[in-house]
């Protein structure tokens, strides 16, 4: 069966960019079964006749030939990566696709859980071949790695104590907000406090823009982690929560809420090493995955619509 995922994949590569792209659109299913029609093609391709046999890229071959994926995943997202306590399992949207990019591959998967601050540290190491945790697609981070085309869409929102009283944008004026270094999330907040004319705006500049220093009309308390985040909260050390609605979800206890407002979209994408062979393998399997219902479905089945 691996071998039979291994001659499917080459002959994927053997062809042109359209080709490539077709082939994982057909999604694993189809590539495991697909070995007699792939050889058939290969007898009947002038390309396969012609050239020295072609190897896949040499990162996605390691992967194939080390017989595991290596993938950085969230362990306390609900419904996108989470790891149950007792069994050690993992489950959500974004396990179950890096377990389709495994069998793809045929070959196993491994996960490594990742936080916001180490998740780009760890690829660039090596140490994991992709990331699939609620990681943002922006214009900044495509300069330092590939993202495929986002696989889901959320938005940043506040969780409170509800004895705080705070309940919209205009409450977190002169206020501490907890969040995550390494995130998309105070940058988000200042700018939606800006559009809501609760900040002025002077001062800020969306590249330079840095949490530690920001302190005009609200100030940020950076965390490695979520559940620091939400101890200190609790603690009343900060006094709101700031990141994405769905790793929100989890803190989202009795006694707390969410503000009226939630904003800025964040696209999540699969994160690979620029330039390599996993990124353009991971964009081929996202796009078809979108195209054939697979990605709905999954959305779905994590009830994460
Ligand atoms: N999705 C946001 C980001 O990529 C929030 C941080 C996180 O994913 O943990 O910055």
């Amino acid at each position: 069966m691996k071998m039979k995922r291994f001659v499917s994949i080459a002959l994927c590569a053997l062809m042109l960019l359209p080709i490539l792209a077709g082939c994982g659109a057909k999604t694993e299913p189809t590539v495991a079964t697909a070995a007699p029609a792939a050889t058939e093609a290969a007898t009947t391709a002038p390309a396969v006749e012609t050239e020295a046999p072609v190897a896949l890229a040499e990162d996605v071959q390691k992967i194939v030939d080390r017989g595991v994926l290596r993938v950085g995943v969230k362990n306390a997202v609900l419904g996108f990566g989470f790891q149950d306590e007792l069994t050690g399992e993992y489950s959500g949207m974004e396990i179950s696709l890096a377990e389709k990019i495994a069998e793809y591959l045929g070959v196993d998967v491994e996960f490594t859980a990742v936080t916001a601050a180490t998740r780009t540290e760890l690829l660039d190491s090596g140490d994991i071949d992709c990331v699939l945790a609620t990681f943002t697609i922006t214009e900044e981070r495509k300069k330092s790695w590939d993202f495929t085309t986002a696989y889901y869409t959320d938005y940043v929102t506040v969780l409170v104590e509800d004895a705080s009283g705070i309940k919209t944008l205009a409450d977190l004026a002169d206020k501490k907000v907890g969040v995550s270094s390494g995130s998309t999330s105070a940058k988000a907040l200042v700018k939606a406090m800006i559009e809501a004319g609760v900040l002025s705006g002077d001062g800020f500049d969306a590249d330079t823009f840095d949490p530690a220093t920001w302190t005009d009309g609200v100030s940020f308390a950076q965390y490695d982690d979520y559940p620091t985040i939400s101890t200190a909260l609790s603690a009343g050390e900060v006094d709101a929560f700031c990141v994405d609605k769905s790793i929100l979800a989890v803190y989202h206890t009795d006694g707390r809420s969410y503000i009226d407002d939630k904003f800025s979209p964040q696209e999540y994408g699969i994160a690979t090493v620029k330039g390599s062979g996993m990124s353009e393998l991971c964009e081929t399997l996202v796009t078809g995955w979108l195209a054939d219902g697979t990605i709905d479905a999954l959305i779905a089945e994590n009830g994460i619509a």
